[in-house]
This record gives structure tokens, C-alpha cells and sequence, in this order.
């Protein structure tokens, strides 16, 4: 997960507070802490704020390549996309192959050194 204020990827689930967080949780979006700035946000598979660019599906990882859009086999109306040309991406951290006609952007952590790899909860 990356910060959308400082970019750090040092951040962790907040608790839930509020009816607010509880019906968002519902719809898949969920509270999170930056550890290095603090700053309190919302996330799906990525920070709300970034969910307007396009990014995996599956790790919402943004650093994709674009590819040929025959590559692309799997997926919703995979058929009608590549009809209608729409850009097809493959993220190189988990391999999936998708459309997408959100913007390409890629959103890379800073280079803020992580303290410690929470390796205690996953
Ligand atoms: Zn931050
Ligand atoms: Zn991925």
C-alpha cells in the first residue's frame, strides 16, 4: 500500500471507528495508517485517491508494461475490450494481464527507508 500523501509504503490497516469506516469496509474500502506521515486514509486494492490510475487488479500494484492486447486472454468482456482497443497492461510483480482505460501513471513508493519489515502480522 502507498501513502497518498508521502508516497511511503509503510503503512498499516487502521482500526475500524464509526458507522462511516464500517459501510465503506462493506463496499471493499478500507482504513489505513501511514506510519511514516501518519495521515489517516481509504483503500481498496489502492489508496482511493489513486484508484483513478490504472493499476493491477489483483496486487494494485501501478509500475505496468503495456503490451499487445492479444495477450490478454482472461478477465471481464475480454472480447469487447480488445474490440474496442482498449490498452492492455501486465504487471510485472504478479504477472497479471488486464485491460484498463484508466490513465497510466505510475505511482512508485518513495524511497523512504522502511524501519522494520512488520513481518510480525501479516
Ligand atoms: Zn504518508
Ligand atoms: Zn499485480
Amino acid at each position: 500500500m502507498i501513502c497518498p500523501q508521502c508516497r511511503s509504503a509503510d503503512c498499516s490497516r487502521s482500526r475500524r471507528s464509526g458507522v462511516l469506516d464500517y459501510l465503506l469496509s462493506v463496499a471493499g474500502i478500507k482504513p489505513w495508517r501511514c506510519l511514516t506521515c501518519e495521515r489517516r486514509f481509504y483503500a481498496g486494492k489502492v489508496a482511493v485517491s489513486f484508484s483513478r490510475y490504472a493499476h493491477c487488479p489483483r496486487c494494485g500494484n501501478f509500475d505496468l508494461q503495456q503490451i499487445a492486447r492479444i495477450h490478454v486472454e482472461r478477465g471481464t468482456l475480454v472480447f469487447l475490450k480488445r474490440f474496442l482497443g482498449f490498452p492492455a497492461y501486465r504487471c510485472d510483480v504478479c504477472r497479471e494481464r488486464f485491460f484498463s482505460i484508466l490513465r497510466y501513471h505510475p505511482i512508485l513508493p518513495s524511497l523512504v527507508p522502511s524501519v522494520l519489515e512488520r513481518s510480525s502480522r501479516s
